[in-house]
This record gives structure tokens, sequence and C-alpha cells, in this order.
């Protein structure tokens, strides 16, 4: 008896090993495998600027294999190893968060990208005091997965059915020439009711700046309310040390390389000289912090108390 259990602990235990071992397991299998957020993260967190409540929300989080084959694909192993262990990283592993940000003022509920699905975005409202029907508006950045994913329900209906929708323009026309399965789904049932954002466009207190690159119509947001804005930056640089800190480095889901570095050079240098509050849509949650020049880039500094004082 003794033996059996113990042979089934043991079995138990090795099933809970290939998430830390599994080279042979198919990588698809291994992202489903940490996709239950089983770590207990958090699921929100609140911030104030001004009289503008921030809640940024963990939609979903995932451990991904091989980040060298998104992060500095102009840059050769030795280097790539070298920055990650100078910031106390692995460089075979990352875990990657997906982090919408909802925007409270003056009695509207704006909610900044959707998540990867309808489940992970309404649970982290839920956990956050708020409904899918309480959202009065959605805004996109741009129209990635994991940040359309959210928007329509299983049976093909509007997850956030109270609300306006806004998105890039550019954006919009790009996606809708490419074919795109999770665009089809996702944000071509809306279009005849899509608001279009161009630079300088306000949704309350957002305003929209363009940022072309990561996609060709990617857009971040400043928000007003405090004694600096807020920065939005959505895809702009999607990890603290691989993008931000080296803001050259070419990325896999970049569409067009070159541009995405000139704009996280200039969207990253105008918060730096500001010393802006920044939320990254894939920084470590709760994704919210600062970043100073710092040597050939840039320094990613998570909020402790700033705006909790
Ligand atoms: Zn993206
Ligand atoms: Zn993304």
């Amino acid at each position: 008896m003794s033996h059996s259990i113990s042979r089934r602990a043991a079995l138990v235990a090795g099933a809970a090993l290939p998430m830390a071992a599994g080279f042979g397991l198919p990588r698809i299998a291994r992202a489903q495998q940490a996709e239950g957020m089983e770590m207990e993260l958090p699921t929100h967190r609140v911030f104030m600027l001004g009289d503008v409540k921030v809640t940024d929300l963990l939609a979903g989080s995932r451990v991904v294999p091989d980040p060298h084959s998104i992060f500095g694909l102009n840059v050769d192993d030795e280097t790539f190893a070298q920055v990650s262990d100078e910031h106390f990283i692995p460089s075979d592993k990352a875990r990657f968060f997906f982090n919408p940000v909802l925007i409270e003022a003056g009695g509207e509920v704006i909610l900044v990208d959707t998540g990867t699905d309808p489940a992970g975005i309404t649970a982290a409202l839920e956990a956050a005091g708020k409904q899918p029907s309480d959202v009065t508006h959605v805004v996109l950045t741009h129209m990635h997965g994991d940040h359309i994913g959210g928007l329509m329900t299983e049976a093909g209906e509007k997850t956030f059915a109270n609300a306006a929708h806004h998105a890039g323009r550019v954006e919009f026309d790009y996606w809708a020439g490419q074919e795109n399965e999770g665009f089809e789904s996702k944000v071509r049932p809306l279009e005849g009711e899509l608001n279009f954002l161009v630079e300088g466009d306000q949704v309350g207190p957002l305003t929209t700046m363009e940022a072309f690159g990561h996609t060709p119509g990617h857009l971040v947001f400043t928000v007003a309310g405090g004694e600096s804005d807020l920065l939005l930056m959505g895809d702009l640089a999607n990890h603290y040390v691989w993008s931000v800190g080296q803001p050259d480095w070419h990325v896999s889901f970049d569409v067009d390389k070159e541009m995405a570095v000139e704009t996280r050079r200039r969207v990253l240098s105008m918060a730096a000289e500001n010393r802006m509050p920044v939320m990254g849509y894939h920084m470590p949650f709760p994704g919210l912090g600062y970043v100073s020049a710092e040597g050939e880039g840039f320094r990613w500094m998570p909020h402790t108390y700033q705006l909790m004082l």
C-alpha cells in the first residue's frame, strides 16, 4: 500500500517536471501547461493618477521557451546570454505577461486592449469589481491576437456590449488586407461601429499618439490626470531588459523592424525626458514603471510607491 502511494506520488511529481525540464515536449504543450496561472499571480492592481483611477489587469501569463528567437534577432547568442545574465534573468525561457489597463475618469470606464481571450479579461475585470458590461469604451493599441482576443465571445457576440470601440485607422486598413483569422473573427464584426483614431484624437483623458513599427498602425496613449502624464506604451517595447534596455534589438513580432527601433527610441526618449510613468502591455506585472536613458538604451525602473502617496 505504502509502496503504491509513494509510486503514485512519484508519478504526480514527475508529471509536474516538464515545465522545468521538458525539452522533449512540443512548444504548444508547454505553453498551454503554463497558461493556467498556477503560480497564483495577482489579478489586478490599482493606482491613482490624480483623480483618474488606473487599474492594471493581468489577463494572462505564460512561460515561453527560447526568448532569443523573439528578442535580439540581430545579436549573437553570447551577447544575448551576457545581457540576460547581467540582469539576473535566464536566457533560455521567459515569463510573458498580458496587461490590459482600465482607466476610470468622469464616469467613463475605458479598457485599453483586451487580452488573448474573453475568459482572461472577464476574470481580471471581475476580480477588480467590474463586469464587461460596465466598460463604456474599448481602445485598441493594435490588432495582434493578444490585444484583440477578448473582444468577441465564443458565440460571436461582443464581450463589451455597452462599449464604444476605438482603434487606429491605419492599423485597421493593414489587417483588413491580410486575410488574418484573428482579425476576421474579432475585429471585422465591429467594422461598422469602430471609431477610428489618428494622432491627437482623444477618448476621455487619453490622447492618441501614432507609434508605428511594431505594427503598421500601432498606437500609444498618454493619460492626463497626474503631475505628469502617464504613457500607455502598448507593444512599443515588449521586454524590460531585451527591448527597453536594448531598443536597437530586433524583435520577431515587429512588422517593420527598423521603424520599430526608431519609434522605440523616439517614444522612450520622450518618456525619459518628461519623467513620465509608463505602463507596458508586456512588462512584468504590474506593468508600471519609469524609464531613464542609460548606456545605449534605457533602464526600466518598476513602480514602487510613487503613485500611492
Ligand atoms: Zn503586438
Ligand atoms: Zn502584445
